[in-house]
This record gives C-alpha cells, structure tokens and sequence, in this order.
C-alpha cells in the first residue's frame, strides 16, 4: 500500500504529456497499485499517473465502487454535444470552474493484463475520462474554461487576495 503525495498546480510535471506504455511490466502494475491506493475515497473520481510525477499513459477512474484502470487510453469518438458544469481536480485544492465537455464518447485502452477494451460512456463518467486524457496530454481544467474563471483560479491558487475563497 503506497499513497502518494498528489502534485499540485505549479509543479511542472502536470505540465508534462505522458507517453504510451510499450510494456505492462512491474512497474506499470506498481503504478496502478499506487494509482489505486492514492485516489481518494470518497472524492476522488481518477488520478493520472502524471499527478503522481510519473510520465506514463495511464490513468485510474472510480465506477460504481470499483477503481479500474485505463492503459494507453485513446479517444475514438465524441458526441458534438457538449455540455458545461463546474469541475473540480485533485492538483488544484479548492479551485472549481466551469468546463465544457462532450456529453458521450468512446475510448479504447488496455487492461492491465493487456486485453484492449472499448468503452462507451456518457454524462459523469465521460467527464471524468475527458479530464484525465486532458491530464495525460499535460492539460488542465484552467485551459478549458473561461479567462475570468482561470484569473480567479490562478489568484486563489497563488494565495493572492482576491475575490474567491477570502473571508
Ligand atoms: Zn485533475
């Protein structure tokens, strides 16, 4: 049982793209483990390995209970509704902000024994995707809301006085 510490806004690595895994070896079964063990519960919904400092395509969602692994995942399609709602991320304590994702898509990655599944999802669920792969590609939910929502997020980040979270 590892839980480690989850990086937060200013650390580069966050910043970083994660590059395919070639081969699930022991240390991609490590870093699920760690993957697995580091998502809080409750109030975690996935963690991506760059969260963790470490530079591989994978992340973990929660479902239903369950905590599962996606390995090397890719977008295949997404629905052309979208649909706007305040979201929230493990790297950025206390920021919530509103982002638009696509309502439903299907994505493929491995297993952790290294069978590809297909997975078609939608509402909550294909949030949460979108946001990982966002994760993975070194992108946060500052770059997909609007300019006065980031200026806030970023004040209340840096501990600046603002508008937010004062009082
Ligand atoms: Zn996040």
């Amino acid at each position: 049982m590892a839980i480690l510490p989850i990086r937060v806004f200013g650390d580069p690595v966050l910043r970083e793209a994660c590059p395919e895994v070639e081969e699930i070896d022991e240390s991609v079964e490590q870093l699920v483990r760690d993957l697995v063990d580091s998502l809080p519960r409750p109030g975690g919904a996935g963690l991506s390995a760059n969260q963790l400092g470490i530079l591989k395509r994978v992340f973990v969602y929660e479902d239903q209970g369950e905590v599962r692994a996606c390995i090397n995942p890719r977008l295949v399609s997404v629905s052309e509704e979208t649909e706007e709602e305040l979201e929230g991320c493990l790297s950025l304590p206390g920021v919530a902000v509103p982002v638009p994702r696509h309502l439903n898509l299907v994505l493929e990655c491995l297993d952790l024994d290294g069978s590809p599944k297909r997975l078609e999802v939608e509402g909550w669920l294909a949030r949460v995707f979108q946001h990982e792969l966002d994760h993975l590609d070194g992108r946060l939910i500052l770059d997909r809301t609007d300019r006065e929502s980031r200026v806030q997020a970023i004040q209340l980040l840096q501990g600046e006085p603002g508008h937010v979270g004062t009082g």
